[in-house]
């Protein structure tokens, strides 16, 4: 297949703390992972942990299975206390050195280690005549069934306890403590999961990324990743792929892990990436460039509670309200007073700033169930954002009739809301919203996601007060690759110069719009949170930036290093490639 790059595959993840690593893979053993095995989610240990139950062996070669008399017992129980208080006193030991969130993660291991439920599980393990490593494993297991059935947070620490378990095992087997492999060079530590004992004692000069395959945003490794301010990806499915040694390019802030990258530009990223992080951390605010020019750095959110965190930071607002988000594990359509109850909180949240509300942008891979969308072959190219409207005109009518109300509401700067339709295609379309908008006094506007919008933009100009380039969707449409798939993920980049092409024209149109108007122009694709495009599309003439709430101070920082004429030159430097890779390559080293 003919990409543009001779990079090797890419595996894509959740990304929780943000950041660029790149370096070599080294995996944490997976040997003593298995300790313990896994659990099914149903509450049924797996094979593997069935396997080392049965291979745990009784003490003293007792047959598996005849319950202990009581000397024997007692032996056993006091082997148990005696290894899982060593542990616990490891685990006390690494909390006094360490700090924060690491120090408390540690020692409520230790006094995990030193439970009195477990040890009577254990108990009673034994006397069902398992050994003591065999009933070390299952009394732990029937904490993990526990804690796999109520979920939530409670399941995430399933890793803490078989961490402790695989511990005090190996402490019965007199092995030495599983745990991180040792780095002889900075790398990149890959894992099915890593536990908190391990994470708390990373050091991040040798630790440059962290990946692991499960997980969660709210798990202890993305906890402490954060403390440690260690770029890390979690829930990376298809990790185990890669090859312990394999050079890797963690990019934490778009969630993917690539293989083997292009090492001179890899090495220029994470460097730059590097010297980013420092001058975000003591970023707050406002958004200003370097020759003192202000830019409208505003936030991407998705319901109530997003848009009111945005509004502690230093958010100039709000770009991207995805309402659709809000409503995506609703069975029936809210109505219109629940609605505007909800964009009116939205809008509170920034009383005197811009908040712009996106209608719903259903269909594709956001299907809302009262959408009434049917069964497509090709649902990116089907019945989505602005064309439900042609399977249901009320559903649109009444939204923009519950944000009319929402602007009453709240009144001040929001008595004419800020709207725009997703999935804009013609010139009608765009004709006929913007009619239904200003009926109701909201501003109107739409989003540049549709290579047809783009080329012909001076002629949807007369009908909208504004735009906002989606360039998540633009990039898919233009490039001819699914935003979904992981192996067209260089076709998908946004650094592509057909892209960057279009973004200008369409800015220069806005720039001259008929009646002597300048009609504003965003962007709120994922393009806005990499701060060295958000460099270049300044420089392409786009006014305002929408990113999520946790790249604000990266693009913020980014910004204050340049000067408006640097963004030009930038852009100039981009649009001058022929590819993606050399574009980025082009600007990161003009920015060097
Ligand atoms: C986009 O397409 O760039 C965009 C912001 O919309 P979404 O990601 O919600 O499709
Ligand atoms: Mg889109």
């Amino acid at each position: 297949m003919s990409q543009e790059s001779q990079t090797g595959p890419t595996i894509r993840g959740t990304g929780v703390v943000a950041g660029l690593a790149y370096g070599v893979a080294r995996w944490v053993g997976r040997a003593e992972q298995a300790v313990v095995g896994g659990v099914d989610p149903t509450g049924v240990p797996d094979a593997e942990a069935s396997a080392e139950l049965s291979t745990g062996g009784t003490t003293d070669g007792a047959p598996e299975g005849t319950p202990p008399d009581d000397e024997q017992l007692e032996r056993d129980r006091e082997r148990f206390v005696a290894a899982a208080t060593t542990v616990a006193g490891r685990l006390d030991q690494r909390a006094s050195l360490a700090t924060g969130v690491s120090a408390e993660v540690l020692a409520a291991n230790a006094v995990l280690a030193r439970d009195r439920g477990w040890a009577k599980a254990v108990v009673k393990e034994l006397k069902k005549g398992l050994g003591v490593e065999a009933a070390t494993i299952a009394a732990t297991e029937t904490f993990v069934v526990m804690f796999t059935r109520v979920g939530g947070r409670q399941a995430e620490r399933i890793t803490d306890l078989r961490d402790i378990c695989a511990r005090v095992v190996a402490e019965l087997r007199g092995l030495p403590e599983p745990g991180i492999p040792e780095f002889d060079e900075p790398g990149v530590l890959l894992a099915d999961d890593l536990a908190p004992a391990d994470t708390a004692g990373l050091d991040p000069a040798m630790v440059l990324g962290i990946v692991i395959e499960r997980g969660g945003p709210t798990s202890h490794t993305a906890i402490i990743a954060r403390q440690l301010g260690i770029p890390c990806v979690v829930a990376a499915a298809g990790l185990t792929s890669v090859a312990d040694g394999a050079r890797v390019l963690v990019d934490a802030g778009a969630g993917t892990v690539t293989v083997d990258p292009d090492e001179e530009s890899a090495l220029e990223a994470a460097a730059a990436d590097r010297r980013l992080r420092d001058l975000a951390a003591g970023w707050t605010g406002p958004a200003v460039l370097a020759d003192g020019h202000a830019v409208s750095l505003l936030a991407n959110v998705q319901d109530a509670a997003g848009a009111e965190v945005a509004a502690t930071g230093p958010a100039g607002g709000i770009g991207l309200f995805r309402t659709e988000l809000a409503f995506l594990d609703r069975p029936t359509e809210p109505s219109v007073d629940e609605q505007a109850e909800l964009y009116a909180r939205v809008l509170a949240s920034f009383p005197d700033a811009k908040v712009v509300t996106r209608t719903l942008d259903a269909g594709s891979d956001k299907p809302l169930a009262f959408a009434g969308m049917a069964e497509e072959d090709n649902p990116a190219l089907g019945v989505r954002g602005i064309r439900v409207d042609l399977i249901d005109r009320g559903l649109l009518d009444r939204q923009l009739d519950a944000l009319a109300e929402a602007g009453r509401r709240v009144g001040g700067a929001h008595s004419s809301p800020w709207v725009m339709a997703p999935m804009i295609s013609t010139v009608d379309e765009a004709r006929d919203f913007g009619g239904r908008c200003r009926e109701r006094g909201l501003t109107p506007g739409i989003m540049v996601e549709v290579p047809s919008v783009a080329v012909a933009v001076d002629r949807f100009l007369p009908h909208v007060d504004f735009l906002s380039i989606g360039t998540n969707d633009l990039t898919q449409y233009v490039m001819a690759a699914d935003r979904m798939s992981s192996d067209l993920a260089a076709l998908t980049d946004p650094w592509q110069p057909a892209v960057l092409r279009l973004i200008r024209s369409v800015a220069e149109a806005a720039g001259r719009a008929p009646g002597g108007r300048t009609v504003p122009v965003g962007v709120c694709g994922e393009a806005a949170a990499d701060p060295h495009l958000a460099c270049v599309l300044l420089g392409l003439g786009v006014s305002s930036l929408s990113v999520a709430t946790a790249a604000l101070p990266f693009v913020g920082a980014a910004l204050g290093e340049v000067t408006l004429e640097r963004c030009r030159q930038l852009a100039a430097l981009a649009l001058d490639c022929d590819t993606a890779r050399e574009a980025r390559a082009a600007v990161m080293a003009g920015s060097a």
